[in-house]
């Protein structure tokens, strides 16, 4: 599983940089082209649902998606990350 964040609809409110128990999502430098500050995501492959939702098959966490007042955080079906390199840091 990918971590997204949708530009098109992220307000740049950075409420999700609050619940994260990774810190995962950080304030963002740049304003995009629709005048928002999006987030940033560090190593977001740390993610607890990006890591074992295929394992145990339903949503792990979910804390950003559900403060998120905007539907901007979701998860693709990719897996572009080796489950075994992933050093999981607090
Ligand atoms: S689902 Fe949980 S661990 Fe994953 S990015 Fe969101 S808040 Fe962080
Ligand atoms: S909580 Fe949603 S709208 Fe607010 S900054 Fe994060 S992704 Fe964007």
């Amino acid at each position: 599983m990918k971590l997204i964040i949708d530009e098109r609809r992220c307000k740049g409110c950075n409420l999700c940089t609050t619940v994260c128990p990774y810190n995962i999502f950080q304030e963002g430098r740049k304003l995009n082209e629709r005048g928002i500050i999006v987030p940033i995501l560090d190593r977001p492959e740390r993610c607890t649902n990006c890591r074992l939702r295929k394992l145990y098959g339903r949503q792990l966490c979910g804390a950003c998606q559900m403060i998120c007042p905007d539907q901007a955080i979701y998860w693709v079906e990719e897996d572009p990350y080796s489950e075994e390199s992933v050093v999981i840091e607090f």
